[in-house]
């Protein structure tokens, strides 16, 4: 039987139409159904994600940074306030499922944010790798190393690998209750896990762009899938 995965709804324009095919032709692939969540309406959000078998949360613009206690600085992106109103209200709902979630990018922030962590506005000033390559999506820009003993790892098969990068914007606190698992070589956090739960991973790079020819970026996907399965 397939497993149906909940998605925020992203938008429709032709840019958002092209971003979601990412993510549903890498679901395909791993044999997963999706359903795109309206958010017009917070909780019934929450409801209607919740009776599906696993919660995607996936890239998208800047988390409004009154959700982390800060003050916006100028280059920080404008937010995306239906989004931000209902996606941590989701995750948290979610979370109560025990049913798998796969973060992505921003669905990474958003997912510390909604746990208690901060974020870094803008990273531009602090990096030394290229953390964004928006034009080339697909092209890994920097490594990552990661933990051993971590989902991840067991996912990517390796303690090291190259991502692609699309952000400008990163991990400042992480939350009290997700553990780090990857980082970039000029330090960033590149993936985060959940303590304690099932499968709930963050990564903050885009591997929907990398796994139509990435084995191990498509092997994300399919290990998600994997254990939505297993929940029903
Ligand atoms: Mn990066």
């Amino acid at each position: 039987m397939s497993v149906v995965i909940a998605i925020p709804e992203m938008g429709n324009d032709l840019f958002r139409k092209y971003m979601k095919s990412k993510y549903t032709a890498a679901l395909r692939r791993a044999g997963a159904e999706y359903k795109w969540i309206d958010l017009s309406d917070p909780s019934a959000a929450a409801k209607e994600a919740c009776a599906c078998d696993g919660l995607l949360l996936p890239g998208g613009s800047d988390v409004e940074p009154s959700l982390y206690g800060q003050e916006r600085t100028e280059k920080c992106g404008a937010p995306n306030m239906l989004r931000d109103n209902a996606e941590p209200l989701m995750l948290r709902a979610f979370l109560k499922t025990e049913k798998p979630v796969l973060a992505i990018c921003r669905g990474l922030q958003v997912m510390n944010v909604a746990l208690g962590g901060t974020l870094y506005q803008d990273i531009k000033d602090r990096q030394q790798a290229k953390h964004s390559d928006f034009l080339r999506r697909g092209r890994t820009t920097h490594s990552i190393s990661i933990e051993q003993d971590s989902l991840l790892y067991s996912i990517v098969k390796s303690a090291e690998t190259a991502v692609n990068s699309l952000h400008h914007q990163a991990i400042a606190v992480p939350a009290n209750t997700v553990r780090v698992t990857a980082n970039s070589g000029d330090g960033f956090i590149e993936a985060v896990e959940l303590k304690d739960y099932g499968f709930c991973l963050g990564v903050q790079w885009h591997p929907e762009h990398m796994s139509k020819h990435s084995a191990s970026q498509q092997n994300i996907f399919n290990c998600f899938a994997n254990e939505c399965k297993k929940g029903k």
